[in-house]
């Protein structure tokens, strides 16, 4: 793992994204903290949780060295309350499951620097980029242009080399891929590929 993080350290990605999975939330099981915080990496940690309860949990990540650390909305009765537990350590995200309104978004946007949206149900191999995210992008991008904040927006889950592009052309500050840049093949030739795509420009 410490050889192919250094290998997208050189192709130049910007972040590595770790989804943290519990088997609750959704029915993965990943990686916890001892794992994050074991991984040898020039990049700042995107640390993903997609974990019940995060408000008692979250402070395990920060301690294993997360630089971004992003919860979802629906995995909690307290979303406010966890980016308040969350104040000054790290750079604090919520994420959005396809099925949840972008409106969710708004009374958090005071104590929130990143907001990610999910094209896809997060644990299930093998899905397509929703069709509806585009919209839902626009909607988020319009309520954090209302909030006034310097807010980061991303959206994760069935980036292809073919579609990334289109998906950078939606506006968005942030895209997370996986098995685009990991899927047994040379990892740099596939970020340099997907990092052109999303830029307009040839490979
Ligand atoms: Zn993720």
């Amino acid at each position: 793992m410490g050889a192919e993080l250094e290998r997208i350290e050189q192709a130049g990605a910007d972040y590595v994204h770790v989804d943290v999975m519990d088997g609750c939330f959704c029915p993965q099981l990943t990686v916890g903290p001892s794992i994050i915080g074991a991984l040898k990496t020039r990049l700042p940690k995107d640390v993903h949780l997609m974990i019940e309860d995060p408000l008692e949990k979250v402070r395990w990540f920060v301690d294993a060295g997360a630089a971004m650390l992003t919860f979802h909305v629906e995995a909690t009765r307290h979303p406010h309350r966890v980016l308040q537990a969350l104040a000054g350590s790290v750079t604090r995200g919520v994420a959005f499951n396809p099925g949840t309104p972008v409106v969710a978004i708004e009374p958090l946007l005071d104590d929130v620097e990143f907001v990610l949206m999910l094209a896809v149900n997060p644990g299930w191999g093998g899905q397509r980029f929703a069709p509806g995210t585009q919209a839902r992008l626009e909607g988020a991008r319009a309520l954090i242009e209302r909030s006034g904040r310097k807010i980061i927006l991303g959206v994760d889950g069935g980036v292809t080399r073919d579609n990334v592009g289109s998906i950078a052309a939606m506006g968005v500050d942030l895209i997370v891929a996986g098995s685009a840049v990991f899927d047994g093949g040379d990892v740099v030739a596939n970020f340099k590929q997907l990092r052109a795509a999303a830029r307009g420009t040839a490979a």
